[in-house]
């Protein structure tokens, strides 16, 4: 093995310690997946979605990216937030940031070179709708950490308002939104206490969110 032979050795002490444990771990995972959990968090090396959460391969579906954004056109997002929701039927959709984001305080500075500025002004945009909010916190780390929160919160809303979880609500399916953030320094998640559960439909809806004859299949 001629690169990063010590990541390969890693794999092979992981595969050790799996199956010693759990001899047919391997077998079980090769067959199928029915994680109850998506994970939208951000691509921050420092926030590994597994880990933190103590699960295991197969019970967390997960996408990451810079800054945990959800945008209506980002293909890559949608796709994932669709095929976990229709395909893998997960119970929970989890938007998880975390204080000392990168991307959320590259938003409250100069612009940087595309094509990262298109995807940070996502969150200037975010920054420009509460700017009196946001400049009313003196202290820079304060405001920042509250940006970070704000974006979750901003996140949340933008899965709730997907076509993906408002048709999935609008057939009964059963699909709990959530917005956490992460500390760096203490390792510990915080509920932001945003979780909604489609019960509360927006106007229009047809049925209140309330189940019909759903169509979903067995998992
Ligand atoms: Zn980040």
């Amino acid at each position: 093995m001629r690169y990063l032979p010590k990541l390969f050795e890693n794999n092979r002490r992981w595969v050790a310690e799996k199956t010693s444990v759990d001899p047919d771990f391997f077998a079980r995972q090769q067959n199928s997946q029915e994680p109850p959990f998506l994970w939208i968090g951000c691509a921050d090396s420092r926030v590994p979605a597994n880990e933190i959460v103590g699960l295991e391969p197969g019970q967390l579906f997960v996408h990451r990216n810079v800054a945990n954004i959800v945008a209506e056109d980002d293909g890559n997002l949608q796709a994932a937030l669709q095929y976990a929701v229709d395909n893998l039927k997960v119970r929970h959709v989890i938007v998880c940031g975390h204080y000392g984001c990168g991307g959320v305080q590259a938003a409250m500075g100069d612009p940087v070179e595309p094509p990262l500025e298109d995807w940070i002004d996502h969150i200037r945009r975010i920054y420009r709708d509460r700017q009196a909010q946001l400049d009313a916190i003196e202290d820079m780390d304060a405001r920042w950490r509250k940006l970070c929160e704000v974006n979750v919160a901003e996140q949340v809303a933008n899965v709730c308002a997907s076509r993906i979880v408002s048709d999935a609500w609008r057939r009964g399916q059963q699909v709990v939104i959530h917005g956490w953030i992460y500390d760096l320094g203490s390792g510990l998640l915080e509920d932001l206490d945003l979780t909604t559960d489609g019960l509360r439909a927006e106007p229009g809806s047809t049925d209140d969110g309330v189940a019909t004859s759903s169509t979903r299949d067995s998992p």
